[in-house]
């Protein structure tokens, strides 16, 4: 028999229950990220396509909508089962695919499973709320209902934990679901809907259709779609919000970010190091919580030195060696583009006091760039505003508390920032003050999880009701209230 090279394997869109060819013929490539192998092709599918996964949805909605919350609870307990059994081949695909450490891919299929865990909570979290007598032999109740077919697009640097905040809660809620996920980390949302289907999940119910931004288009301006879920970078999130908003659904678009973290004058600088190591070079710098901006106050030069050093001594290598921290970025093009930076950086005055470009040179393939740190960045500069997403740093020179929240106040961005420091008062004051939605107390990476909103602020989220968490569960569910008299 011959065998079938891998690059030529296509994958397919998932409609109806059935694995099915996309209609458009064009394809593009998903490389291994550290070592540029290809893995496979994903299609880049078309308007039609999302088509027909929508009447695929809507006509599934007809009944899942009516099957009972806790029948539809069994099936995430189910899929959770089956997650758990496959926690590391899940892992080994994200590493494949994305190129971060198997560990740090480990951790992220934990985070999915544990919102497959919160989603199996549906018979209590869709629960409404009744008042008797609110006026005269007058009782209320509220009562909430899935909206039908909702979409989800999501980006390449979480492919198992972005889309599970969606499609598990929305399908547990009664929602049908289209999935569009990332065209350059593809490969894990087949095994997920693989695995969802072995669960017992009917045909139609979900829904997956590869390719760029025709797909997206394509859910956007749908009329049978009633809700779209994005994550992904700040114009695209802009443009989403807007667009699906302008055509009459309920959005929320998770955008992107510029993470300050604090390191006030008594912080424990080791570990503060230690934190802000794997923050900002951990996955690459590809996350939205990775620390990007390093505000030090006062004189800090043993931690500048301290964090110089442990940058040094950075393994950097492919995400399935387990000494590894620094594994490549997702593409050459991203790495192009992290260059360009660090090429603005130099220009605009910043201190390059360690060059990543180093180590770059030294790695015969994959898109790997050594950690790279800049100090005395100023807040005008390009390097402090724009969201870099590769291992480049910045540090910027504060002389007290107060600059340093001027600063995180001047970002445009608002997901997540940090401080270390012992002091209590400092740390009441960083909390009222600290102009970001998730904030770290001596924590590099304050992501919330599965039962807490996922909540940036500013240009790093667009819409109301944020993933996760209750807010989930609003997002998913319109409410219906019943007034009702009984002296008739
Ligand atoms: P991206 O914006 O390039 O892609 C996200 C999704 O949008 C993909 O599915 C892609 O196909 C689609 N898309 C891309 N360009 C489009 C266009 N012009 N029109 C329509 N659709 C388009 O983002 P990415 O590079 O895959 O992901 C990284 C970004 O996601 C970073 O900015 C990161 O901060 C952000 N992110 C944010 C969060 C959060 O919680 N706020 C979480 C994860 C990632």
């Amino acid at each position: 028999m011959t065998e079938i090279k891998k690059e030529t394997i296509v994958l397919k869109n998932y409609i109806n229950g059935e694995w099915v060819e996309a209609r458009s013929t064009e394809t593009a490539v998903v490389p291994n990220p550290a070592t540029g192998e290809t893995l496979v092709r994903v299609p880049i599918s078309s308007k039609e396509d999302v088509d027909q996964a929508v009447r695929a949805a809507d006509e599934a909605f007809k009944t899942w909508k009516n099957t009972p919350v806790p029948k539809r609870a069994r099936i995430l307990y189910k899929y959770h089962y089956l997650l758990t059994e496959n926690h590391e081949k899940l892992a080994r695909l994200v590493v494949e695919e994305n190129g971060k450490a198997y560990k740090e891919a480990y951790g992220e299929v934990q985070r999915g499973i544990e919102c497959v865990e919160f989603a199996a909570g549906a018979p209590t979290l869709m629960m409404g709320e009744t008042l008797s007598n609110i006026a005269e032999e007058i009782d209320s109740e509220m009562f909430r209902y899935p909206l039908g077919v909702v979409g989800g697009i999501t980006p390449f640097n979480f492919p198992m934990m972005v889309p599970t905040w969606m499609f598990p809660l929305a399908i547990a809620c009664g929602n049908t679901f289209v999935l569009k996920p990332s065209e350059r980390t593809p490969i894990l949302a087949n095994e997920l809907v693989e695995l969802f289907t072995q669960a017992g999940a009917p045909k139609g119910v979900l829904n997956i259709v590869h390719g760029g931004h025709d797909v997206v288009n394509g859910l956007l301006e749908h009329k049978d779609i009633k809700a779209i879920s994005f994550v992904g970078s700040q114009p695209v999130a802009k443009y989403v919000y807007k667009r699906a908003a302008a055509n009459g659904k309920r959005v929320q678009a998770l955008s992107g970010a510029k993470n300050h973290h604090i390191v006030m004058p008594d912080a424990n600088i080791e570990k503060a190091v230690a934190n802000i190591i794997s923050s900002a070079y951990g996955s690459a710098g590809q996350r939205c919580m990775a620390c990007s901006a390093v505000v030090v106050v006062g004189n800090g030069d043993e931690f500048v030195n301290l964090l110089k050093q442990k940058a040094d001594e950075l393994m950097i290598g492919n995400g399935l060696d387990e000494e590894v921290l620094l594994t490549p970025v997702i593409r050459d093009s991203h790495r192009e583009k992290a260059l360009h930076y660090i090429k603005i950086g130099l220009k605009e005055g910043a201190s390059l006091v360690r060059d990543g470009r180093k180590e770059m040179a030294e790695m015969e393939e994959g898109n790997f760039l050594g950690p790279t740190i800049f100090d005395h960045v100023t807040p005008e500069m390009t390097i402090a505003k724009d969201e870099i997403f590769a291992p480049v740093l910045s540090l910027l020179r504060a002389k007290d508390l107060d600059e340093g929240l001027e600063y995180i106040r001047k970002s445009r961005y608002g997901n997540g920032a940090t401080i270390y420091t012992k002091d209590a008062k400092t740390i009441r004051k960083f909390r009222e003050e600290a102009d970001a939605g998730m904030l770290g107390i001596n924590v590099g990476v304050p992501a919330t999880m599965a039962f807490f909103p996922f909540s940036g602020w500013k240009d790093s989220f667009y819409g109301d009701l944020h993933v996760n968490g209750k807010d989930g569960v609003n997002f998913y569910t319109q409410k219906k209230m019943i007034t009702s008299r009984y002296d008739y």
